[in-house]
């Protein structure tokens, strides 16, 4: 089988896929700015996702993570992971989400075969998240980690995007959870992705990591908790759960990178955090067959950058962070 390698002898097995622009919060990292949002019409539908997974399964693409905005929000997603699980050559579906309507679907997620989700959740305290968040939503987030665990989506990472001045007061709480809890926690460093935070709010990895080590005890590296993504993982003494670190700004990891990222409106971009994007979704609609999709999927590869440049001369891209799909 051909493979996705692209100039730098990185092999691409991994797909992250927004389905939607929308969301139902507004953080303040990434939905600053408010923009029209896609038509209808221009939104990928579910079976043209289907046909560019499987032209990319075709390449050795193994695993799927559904994305957005929000991805819940879309109408009947548990039809497109069933659609999903069914492309041969795909091992894993799993999902990122706030979680606020995740609660209600998580029985039928799981049996349409998806097989885990990573939470968002930046603060235990209600009245932050709704700064952070701008809605009054952190018990349905807390629900929705409790359901997903319940039907054994696992594991559940908890994603926390760390914001100075803002929850650095509450990483401790976090890094506990993976002890009292089993959580396993992501912290990410904040990417000044919205103008209104740029060059503002960063905490860098090693300082997170410090922190706990001084307060909580020695952080022993460990394997990660499943995936194989940007995260260093450790694990506190005696605790079940893990704790990743993500560190965009300060550890870079595009050495390991092994991803494409597809838009809702069917853009593969190479990269996160360069404008540089294939359109799929005009080919296909025009009658592009699955070995067209494979070529424009190896062109892409080959548009992939060394690294990112974000902190260097990095200026703010044409989309953000709820349009690409983090
Ligand atoms: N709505 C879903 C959610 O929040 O989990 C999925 C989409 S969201 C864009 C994906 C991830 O990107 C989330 O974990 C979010 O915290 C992260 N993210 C968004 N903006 C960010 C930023 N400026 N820096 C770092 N991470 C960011
Ligand atoms: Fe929505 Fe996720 Fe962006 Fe928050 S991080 S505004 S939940 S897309």
């Amino acid at each position: 089988m051909t493979s996705l390698i692209d100039s730098f002898h990185r092999q691409i097995d991994y797909m992250r896929i927004s389905v939607t622009d929308r969301c139902n919060l507004s953080c303040i990292y990434c939905a600053a700015n408010s923009m029209p949002r896609l038509s209808h019409y221009d939104v990928l539908r579910y079976e043209e996702i289907r046909q560019i997974v499987q032209a990319a399964a075709g390449l050795g693409v193994k695993r799927i993570r559904l994305t957005g905005g929000e991805p819940l929000v879309r109408p009947e997603l548990s039809k497109l992971v069933e659609l999903l699980s069914r492309v041969e050559g795909i091992d894993e579906i799993s999902l990122t989400t706030n979680a606020i309507l995740l609660g209600k679907y998580t029985a039928e997620l799981k049996a349409a075969g998806l097989k885990r989700v990573n939470i968002s959740l930046d603060t235990f305290k209600a009245a932050k998240f709704q700064r952070i968040t701008g809605h009054d939503k952190l018990g349905d987030v807390l629900e929705g980690i409790t359901a997903a665990r319940k039907v054994g989506l696992d594991p559940v990472k908890i994603n926390t995007v760390v914001i100075k001045g803002l929850n650095d007061d509450e990483l401790l709480d976090f890094a506990r959870a993976s002890m009292s809890d089993g959580w396993h926690v992501r912290f990410i460093e904040q990417m000044p992705l919205t103008t209104g935070l740029k060059d503002n709010g960063l905490v860098p990895v090693k300082d997170i990591i410090a922190s706990i080590n001084n307060s909580l005890g020695q952080l022993e590296p460990c394997r990660t908790a499943s995936g194989n993504g940007p995260a260093k993982y450790y694990r506190l003494p005696g605790a079940e759960g893990t704790i990743g670190f993500i560190g965009p700004l300060t550890d870079c990891f595009c050495s390991g990178c092994n991803r494409f990222r597809l838009t809702a409106d069917g853009r593969l971009r190479p990269c996160l955090l360069e404008d540089v994007e294939i359109d799929l979704k005009s080919p296909l609609r025009n009658g592009a067959t699955t070995a067209d999709i494979e070529k424009l999927m190896q062109q892409a590869a080959a548009l992939k950058q060394e690294r990112h440049r974000l902190s260097e001369d990095f200026s703010l891209g044409k989309r953000q962070m709820w349009q690409i799909g983090g």
